[in-house]
């Protein structure tokens, strides 16, 4: 029985990932997602590699704008596909949505392969939810029956379940069992503890194909969670101690409610004084949806809610007059990159003519963003930001919470299920290749494979 792999967005890259799996005749489209930066062909995956495809199924592994912001351009391509995803990431798909319209509303968008915004429509984005199929996890899910025609085998029954990959809220590994043979898709995956979610819950048994992403395969030595902890607990005593306020942009999804409970628990262990936290826009609502599965989802610590956590709303029109201007605060707000247009791109604008004030840029920027450039400055020399000059006065670090999994544990888990075929996706080149590199001296037997854009690749199960 054959397998084939294709990849319409997000091979050798984190970009608009989107991957084509027919199993054994049933067509499997896994995440739709909209390009962290580029607005040209590559913005949204490549739909008209389906064309000639079969396409029975889409499925969402999680709701990070960079899998779920091309949904409506798939769904508009595909509009007979069954949809199915895992109950919190259903929820999650209008707000996310509704901030990938924003997003293209701001940028540019005349490269993209068709205008856009014909088909992101604030009036259908309530709908898009209710198309999908909200599962639990390790709940088995029928994808297709046994085929025969006249006695005769003609197509194999497909099941698949969701695991728990602890990346975000609703996170999902995507197993698949046909005729005997199993077949992984990791999603984006943290194996690690973070501070709310428990860690990765994968099988553990042989596989005959896994997806793996590969996002810190190149990074040999990864900083410890709990030493990060500890210099952003350094950084916040340093700043507030000078009487100033301390500015953490982030992702509204998952690391904006990550950092809260960082924060909380040190300020509940005495490493950091009690200070108002400041909080806002849409990682309000991805809060409460947080705070709805608080049982029902794996926690570090089950029933923990993010709104037991003292909080002042930050409204965006008056920010620029709150109190953490002249009393000292923590301010966690998006977006994670400073992305022009964004309250934390706004806020770091004041925040660099203060002297006593403190920028935590928390985890990876993209280096056409204006969190890279201003990570890449000195205090007190001109730099260029969002295309202006500019300086800054007030202090920056950097700070590494990731919620994808390390290079060694990667490697744990690909020596744990051995898989005959590795495809390693979601990573750029130097990530994937070494990985591909250690599988490859490690476990002769399974054949690695970097998949490229928009080729097919087949295997037999
Ligand atoms: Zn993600
Ligand atoms: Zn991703």
């Amino acid at each position: 029985m054959k397998l084939e792999l294709q990849m319409l967005g997000g091979a050798e890259e984190i970009g608009a990932n989107s991957c084509y799996l027919n199993i054994g005749g049933h067509g499997v489209v896994i995440d739709a997602g909209l390009h962290p930066r580029r607005r040209d062909k590559f913005a949204l995956p490549d739909y008209d590699l389906l064309s000639e495809k079969r396409v029975d199924t889409f499925l969402l592994t999680h709701a990070h704008t960079d899998h779920v912001g091309g949904l409506p351009y798939f769904m508009k391509r595909q509009p007979h596909a069954r949809m199915i995803t895992t109950r919190p990431t259903r929820e999650l798909i209008e707000v996310m949505l509704r901030n990938t319209i924003k997003l293209l509303t701001l940028d540019s968008t005349e490269g993209l392969p068709e205008n856009p915004l014909e088909f992101y429509d604030y009036k259908l984005l309530n709908k898009f939810g209710t198309l999908f199929e909200g599962f639990l996890y390790e709940e088995e899910i029928v994808l297709s029956e046994d085929q025969y025609y006249n006695g005769n085998h003609a197509q194999h029954g497909v099941t698949m379940s969701f695991h728990d990959a602890a990346h975000i809220i609703g996170s999902a590994a995507a197993r698949f069992s046909v005729n005997g043979a199993t077949i992984l898709h990791s999603g984006d995956v943290q194996f690690t503890k973070q501070s709310l979610l428990p860690g990765a819950s994968l099988p553990q048994e042989p596989l005959d194909c896994l997806i793996l992403e590969c996002t810190n395969g190149a990074d040999e030595n990864p900083v410890p969670y709990a030493e990060e902890k500890q210099r952003l607990a350094d950084f916040i005593n340093r700043i507030t101690n000078q009487n100033g306020s301390v500015l953490l942009p982030t992702f509204a999804l998952g690391k904006t409610q990550e950092v809260l409970k960082v924060v909380s628990n040190l300020m509940n262990s005495g490493k950091i004084p009690r200070l108002p936290i400041y909080t806002g826009g849409m990682s309000k609502r991805i809060g409460k949806i947080y705070d709805r599965y608080a049982h029902s989802v794996p926690r570090v610590e089950p029933g923990f809610a993010l709104s037991g956590i003292p909080q002042v709303s930050v409204i965006y029109e008056k920010m620029l007059t709150e109190k953490f201007f002249h009393e000292p605060g923590i301010v966690i707000i998006s977006s994670g990159m400073l992305n022009v247009g964004s309250p934390s791109y706004s806020l770091a604008q004041r925040w660099m003519e203060m002297e006593h004030f403190g920028i935590g840029i928390m985890g990876y920027q993209d280096p056409s963003t204006p969190g890279y450039h201003l990570l890449q400055s000195t205090k007190g020399e001109e730099f260029i930001m969002a295309e202006k000059v500019t300086t800054r006065v007030c202090d920056v670090e950097r700070f590494r919470f990731s919620a994808h999994a390390s290079r060694a544990n990667l490697l744990e888990y690909v020596d744990a299920v051995k898989p005959k075929h590795l495809f390693l996706v979601h990573g750029d080149a130097t990530a994937a290749e070494s990985v591909a590199a250690a599988v490859k001296s490690s476990l002769p037997e399974t054949k690695v494979c970097i998949p490229r854009l928009g080729v097919s690749y087949e295997i037999d199960l």
